[in-house]
């Protein structure tokens, strides 16, 4: 047999360790995981309620055009039914965009680190990856648009960018926007998009209109909290997602997945309740940083990449024992990193007090 030479060089996502093993390893009773910025208080009681009603027709394909999750969302984000393609998570909308337009000759930019999707799909497809390294945690956008030539097919931006947290202000967008020519489509990936309250924030789908090479790419998995049902979208000119179309599979959301996200979009007061609780313990976080000398990145997302005087391994172990997973920032390329989802207050709390522990008295 003989695979994709590419794929020799390329890894199976390893999923983070399962928290019964690490209870078990270390004879905790209560795990917390915060590393896969997932939202710490769960989604929706609405959508708890109507689970049970939502469990029908099992045995019936779901509706392969999501029309009326289609419908929701085009009314709710003010645009129309033909912008919109949905996926099994944005992970499989970020895949369906390299299936549609990348392939051994051509290139796509994105910058690095930042969301590892992009860099794997475009692989497989072929195309060759320019990655652009990050300047303090943000996009070097100039440098980005230089590597644009005529091979280019997809500038990838993620704002705010995971695992930085930063955001991209909308000065520097527009920008972006007006000099990428028309023949590279441009990804805006905005699945932190309910945490981003900076005033000077891009209102992206708002420049659809007049930039017709834009994907706007949005989620429920995270601050609606629906990871486990996998359903995210992308929007775009009706054109763009009609070259889209055909690369999706015809069932690739599921009827549960669409039911769900409708209720879940009709339960903002959840959603504002899940960002203001984000806000007062990132704020709260921030300060405990800043009283004990710890620097981080200035995020606008449900997590914060921490600056550590030791390395971002050890800290992930130590934390590990204590109960909470996190995310090393080592095989980010980010040295002396981790990656923390802000959680609960009263885990954050005791988080603290883990990280100060080992990095001021040097607890092992
Ligand atoms: C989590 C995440 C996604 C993917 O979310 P799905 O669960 O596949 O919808 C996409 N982009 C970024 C930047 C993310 O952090």
């Amino acid at each position: 047999m003989k695979a994709k030479e590419i794929l020799k060089t390329m890894k199976p996502y390893k999923p983070g360790k399962g928290i019964e093993g690490v209870k078990k390893e270390y004879g905790l009773d209560r795990i917390v995981k915060l590393a896969s910025n997932e939202n710490p208080y769960g989604f929706s009681p609405k959508v708890q309620e109507e689970l049970p009603s939502l469990i029908q027709k099992l045995e019936i394909y779901p509706d392969g055009y999501a029309a009326a999750i289609r419908n929701k969302v085009a009314q709710f984000i003010d645009v129309s039914e033909e912008q919109l393609i949905f996926g099994n998570g944005s992970d499989e909308v970020v895949q369906i965009i390299c299936r549609t337009f990348l392939e051994p000759g051509a290139n796509t930019v994105m910058a690095t680190p930042t969301f590892p999707q992009y860099r794997h799909n475009a692989l497989i497809e072929g195309a060759e990856v320019r990655e652009v390294p990050l300047v303090d945690g943000h996009h070097d956008l100039d440098e980005m648009v230089n590597q644009v030539d005529d091979k280019t097919r997809v500038l990838w931006i993620c704002t705010p960018n995971n695992p930085t947290g930063v955001h991209i202000d909308k000065a520097s967008l527009r920008s972006v926007l007006d000099r990428c020519p028309d023949h590279v489509l441009v990804v805006i990936d905005e699945a932190y998009y309910e945490y981003l309250e900076a005033e000077d924030a891009f209102d992206a789908l708002g420049a659809l209109e007049e930039h017709p090479n834009l994907v706007v790419l949005r989620t429920f998995s995270k601050a609606y909290g629906l990871a486990g049902l996998r359903i995210g979208y992308g929007v775009a000119h009706p054109d763009v997602i009609n070259l889209l179309e055909p690369a999706r599979e015809p069932f690739n959301t599921s009827t549960v997945a669409q039911a769900a996200a409708i209720i879940a979009l009709d339960d903002q007061s959840f959603i504002h309740e899940s960002v203001q609780k984000n806000k007062e313990n990132k704020e709260q976080l921030m300060k405990f940083f800043d009283e004990n000398g710890i620097s981080y990145y200035d995020t606008q997302a449900n997590f914060v990449l921490v600056h550590l005087p030791i390395s971002g391994d050890e800290m992930f172990e130590h934390l590990l024992t204590k109960g909470f997973i996190v995310r090393s920032g080592e095989a980010l390329g980010l040295p002396n990193t981790i990656r923390l989802t802000i959680g609960k207050e009263e885990d954050m709390k005791v988080i603290q007090e883990e990280m100060k522990d080992r990095i001021v008295s040097g607890v092992n």
